[in-house]
């Protein structure tokens, strides 16, 4: 399979360029030149579990540049983790993408996205070192994605005391490959020396450099995977309706990949806070960034969804995009209520993301009398521990690997907001 630019359909690479690229330089997304058809997969899927299932959609990606045995190596490795349905009332069901090692759905595009670099660099005799500024939850997906895989080395940038504290463990406290720097200054000031960097050809002469960012193509493909084995476990598989919490858009665009490839799904909800410039874009017809708003569910405070490019790409004309995917926007006191309610009445703890999805599947689907709902659930509650327990006045639990971090000890290296500092450090360490 080749991918082609957003930017311009004649610029294409193969997968292997598109992974360790990440971007492409005429400034677009890349995206596959045609879209596997999976009806027959999907046909045979209630016998088969979220590996068989992964296999199969990421060889009709990769096979042209990876042996079948890569690819089988490439998932063992990187889906060791389940992702449960669970109903919680009627129709409506979580699926829970938080049983991986960092609690966040970004476990499974970043796991992917390390295991099939690491087949690309052990073909080279050259280690690869990836950069990676971070204001949290990516960097920490990204850092236990390659977390001992071979040839590779992460050094992660992050603002000194500006990350929380749970955050500051995950990224600290993994050692072997991970190399954490703690910047004295903000998030900006790491994201810009890491640019300089790149852009430093006395540097990059020397040392292999490449990025993670999270709009890889290496990501965007194994969050395909869940949504068809989601599909797999349904009892009822009419007329289902996919609520997304979205924040970037990619957790989406996977969805929307694989409505394409033939998984028989009614229609999409971008269920987004209140940063909503495609809410706007659905009902106004016209795309327009917007400034980011803070709030509870932070995870999605984007004011200009780098995807985007990529679902404008994949529907010519905007009626068509609204047949597959319907957005709204919803509120901090709305999303607080929800979890409220839902805690009460069903004895289940949602947190703030994973809310606002249900707040778009009901919003969707209180008129209709037969569907079958699941929102998704992106990340644990036990990371936004401070915005839940004021609320709802009691302890939230937190599973054993989170608490086994927070025993563990700090390694960092302290650096200053300097690029020849940080020049310095990389060219002593990493040549
Ligand atoms: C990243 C993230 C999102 C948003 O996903 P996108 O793919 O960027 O839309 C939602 N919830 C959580 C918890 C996240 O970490």
């Amino acid at each position: 399979m080749k991918f082609y630019s957003t930017n311009n359909k004649t610029n294409k690479v193969s997968f292997k360029e598109a992974l360790m690229q990440g971007l492409p330089l005429d400034n677009g997304l890349y995206m596959p030149v045609s879209i596997p058809d999976q009806s027959k997969l999907v046909k045979g899927i209630s016998t088969l579990n979220i590996k068989d299932i992964s296999y199969v959609i990421a060889k009709s990606f990769l096979d042209e540049e990876f042996k079948n045995s890569d690819i089988e190596e490439i998932i063992d490795y990187s889906i060791t983790f389940d992702s449960p349905l669970v109903n919680i009332y009627g129709n409506i069901h979580i699926l829970e993408l938080f049983h991986g090692p960092t609690l966040a759905f970004k476990d499974f595009g970043a796991r992917f996205m390390a295991r099939t670099m690491e087949k690309v660099v052990s073909n080279n005799n050259k280690e690869l070192n990836i950069l990676v500024a971070t204001s949290g939850d990516t960097g920490s997906a990204v850092a236990n994605g390659f977390y001992n895989v071979e040839g590779i080395n992460v050094i992660i940038l992050y603002p000194s005391k500006k990350v929380s504290k749970i955050q500051e463990k995950q990224l600290t406290t993994l050692g072997k490959n991970i190399h954490a720097l703690e910047v004295d200054g903000s998030f900006d000031q790491c994201q810009s020396l890491v640019k300089k960097a790149f852009l430093d050809l006395q540097l990059t002469k020397k040392i292999n450099l490449s990025s993670a960012n999270s709009i890889n193509i290496g990501r965007l493909i194994p969050q395909s995977f869940y949504y068809f084995n989601a599909f797999s476990k349904l009892k009822d598989k009419n007329d289902v309706i996919i609520s997304v919490p979205s924040g970037n858009f990619g957790n989406i665009t996977a969805g929307l990949l694989s409505k394409m490839m033939g998984l028989p799904i009614k229609k999409f909800i971008a269920s987004t806070n209140a940063n909503k410039a495609v809410p706007d874009f659905i009902k106004n017809g016209f795309y327009k960034p917007c400034q980011t708003i803070q709030t509870i569910s932070n995870a999605m405070d984007v004011g200009n969804p780098s995807n985007i490019k990529r679902i404008i790409n994949l529907y010519d004309k905007i009626d068509l995009l609204k047949e597959d995917m319907l957005s709204w926007s919803f509120s901090d006191n709305d999303t607080i209520n929800t979890i409220k309610m839902i805690l009460k009445k069903y004895k289940y703890l949602l947190e703030p993301h994973g809310a606002v999805g249900l707040l778009g599947l009901e919003n969707y689907t209180k008129n209709l009398s037969k569907h079958s709902g699941i929102f998704l659930g992106t990340a644990h509650p036990s990371k936004f521990l401070d915005v839940i327990e004021p609320e709802i006045n009691q302890k939230v639990e937190m599973p054993e690997r989170l608490k086994n971090i927070l025993d563990k000890e700090k390694q960092s290296i302290k650096m200053k907001n300097n690029y020849t500092e940080f020049s310095n450090y990389l060219l002593e360490n990493f040549i």
